[in-house]
């Protein structure tokens, strides 16, 4: 059975007075068990975010990881540094890092098996630009970003993989694409993961949606019969607001 699953991108924002009081008081909500929530900190807070939350249903993800064990890495974050913090899950290929840190399908398929290889879980970001869409190419985009990446995982991994549709025209820009939009495109998604794996697979798989999510539009796209929750950005900043859209989902 899909997950529901509402997953909050903190970003590069909040001290952590700021992110421990945005946790306590997202923990001060009664939340249903239905839905998993998950919310991504900075990785300097990882730890101090997820011992608080540590007897709560909030679970916590990193926003990026390296795909190398360890080594000469300067400024990066191994997997097995994550999970001794005690942290399983990390959001990778967001549009951010493929935009400015030059995040390539080639550096995310390493980063994917590399996850995958150390049993994370993994929500793995594809969308988009504005251009593919008007042009009509937005279908094939999809494609070849699942196809050089998630899609060399076995069967058996799957479980482990989250897929979160962003449009890139649709993230942090105030502009959502329209739920039949969003149906659409999870439709093809699971569609395509069908015909690679099988349909009980492709049944099985949650895809969220992220771009420019709101109390007053969540209700509308989280009701579309292939979308299985939402990646939030800058509304995972505001408790009331996180806890709207996860109780619209
Ligand atoms: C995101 O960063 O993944 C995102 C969807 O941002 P926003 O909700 O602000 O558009």
């Amino acid at each position: 059975m899909r997950q529901k699953i509402i997953a909050g991108n903190w970003k590069m924002n909040n001290s952590n007075i700021e992110s421990l009081s945005l946790v306590k008081d997202l923990m001060k909500f009664d939340f249903s068990n239905d839905v998993r929530i998950i919310i991504s900190p900075s990785f300097t807070q990882l730890g101090l975010v997820n011992e608080q939350v540590k007897n709560s249903n909030i679970e916590v993800a990193s926003q990026n990881m390296h795909f190398s064990e360890n080594g000469a890495y300067t400024g990066e974050i191994s997997s097995s540094m994550l999970k001794s913090s005690g942290i399983f899950i990390s959001i990778l290929g967001h549009s951010e890092r493929r935009t400015y840190f030059n995040e390539t399908d080639e550096i995310l398929k390493q980063k994917v098996d590399k996850a995958i290889n150390e049993n994370m879980e993994i929500i793995f970001c594809i969308g988009e630009e504005l251009n593919d869409r008007k042009s009509g190419n937005h279908y094939e985009y999809i494609k070849v970003q699942l196809e050089n990446t998630v899609f060399s995982q076995p069967y058996e991994s799957w479980k482990n993989i989250i897929i979160a549709y962003e449009p890139i025209w649709a993230i942090g820009t105030g502009e959502t694409a329209s739920p039949d939009q969003v149906q659409d495109m999870h439709l093809f998604i699971r569609s395509i993961i069908s015909e690679k794996y099988n349909k009980s697979l492709a049944d099985t798989v949650s895809i969220i949606y992220g771009g420019s999510v709101k109390p007053s539009n969540a209700n509308e796209i989280f009701s579309q019969s292939d979308v299985d929750g939402g990646l939030i950005g800058g509304a995972s900043l505001k408790s009331e607001d996180f806890a709207a859209i996860v109780n619209a989902s």
